[in-house]
């Protein structure tokens, strides 16, 4: 079912939980590829009923991001949900969330802000007040649909830690429940900014994969300085690329680490053209 209103999300919610339902929340904001259907086959797994939410989301976008031009491909997304076995897919747009006239400054709306101590750092540094847009929507649709289950992507490592730090500091009723990065075969981490890249600047953005690759491989064969492993990333850069950031933090609590150890997750953001990518692994990942 597409539904379009708080309301009616609300109407279906309610059914749900007097049979005793539980309810699973894919959170996305829509151009779904492999990686977001991954979350929805877990959730379509777990749970009794799942909600996939498809909103391009005004308030976590900066000023001179790409609001305007984000992929939105709601026909091809429903029927994508719909073979997955998804219940509700949720798509309201900017007035159904932010009311009339939606007056997107914090003036006028209710924000949620995580701390800055998991903000100011990684993408947060360059996208001010992105996390915030995030957490606040986030935590409308836990209210509007009161999931069992919410399902993330490690893709968005430091959103995930932001989002499980706001869960708990906040005492919402839902498990947050992570789920792996979806590559391409040659490495690439599924995204939906991957259709803004050229053909050739999709063989340049290889190089964030075999970066954490590379690393990951160093650390696994004794080198946990994190100095030393970041100055193997330079042999896969060159002028096509603008390294935003390569950096080594506590997967949990993204404190700085100088001795990598089986905890510690590699962060890389790197731009090419005008696209930014992230990527990002756990050394002891698999
Ligand atoms: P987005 O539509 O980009 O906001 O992403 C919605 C959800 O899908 C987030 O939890 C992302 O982390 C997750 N996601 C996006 N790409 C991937 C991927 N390649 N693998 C796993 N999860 C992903």
């Amino acid at each position: 079912m597409l539904v379009h209103t708080i309301e009616e999300v609300r109407e279906q919610i309610k059914k749900w939980k007097k049979e005793g339902l539980t309810v699973g929340l894919v959170p996305t904001m829509g151009a779904l590829h492999a990686g977001h259907k991954s979350l929805i086959v877990k959730s379509v797994e777990k749970c009794d009923r799942t909600v996939v939410s498809v909103f391009v989301n005004p308030i976590q976008f900066c000023p001179g991001e790409d609001l305007d031009k984000y992929p939105r491909t709601l026909e091809e997304d429903y029927k994508l949900c719909e073979a997955a076995g998804v219940d509700v897919v949720f798509a309201p747009s900017p007035k159904e969330m932010y009311g009339e006239g939606h007056i997107l400054s914090n003036d006028f709306l209710t924000y949620v802000i995580p701390p800055y101590f998991y903000v100011n750092k990684l993408c947060g540094k360059s996208r001010v007040g992105h996390f915030d847009g995030v957490c606040t929507v986030v935590n409308k649709l836990f209210n509007i649909v009161q999931p069992d289950y919410a399902f993330f992507g490690q893709k968005d490592a430091q959103q995930l830690v932001i989002i499980r730090k706001m869960v708990k500091d906040l005492n919402i009723p839902v498990e947050v429940v992570p789920c792996p990065i979806v590559r391409e075969e040659s490495g690439l981490a599924l995204s939906s900014r991957n259709k803004y890249l050229s053909g050739e600047e999709k063989e340049y953005a290889l190089a964030l994969s075999k970066i954490l690759f590379n690393i990951k491989s160093c650390y696994s064969r004794g080198i946990v300085d994190t100095g030393a492993l970041a100055e193997t990333a330079y042999a896969y850069l060159n002028e096509h690329h603008s390294l935003e950031y390569l950096e080594f933090l506590d997967a949990d609590t993204l404190e700085e680490k100088q001795t990598a150890d089986d905890n510690t997750r590699v962060f890389i953001a790197v731009k090419i053209g005008t696209v930014r990518l992230i990527d990002n692994i756990l050394l002891s990942d698999k």
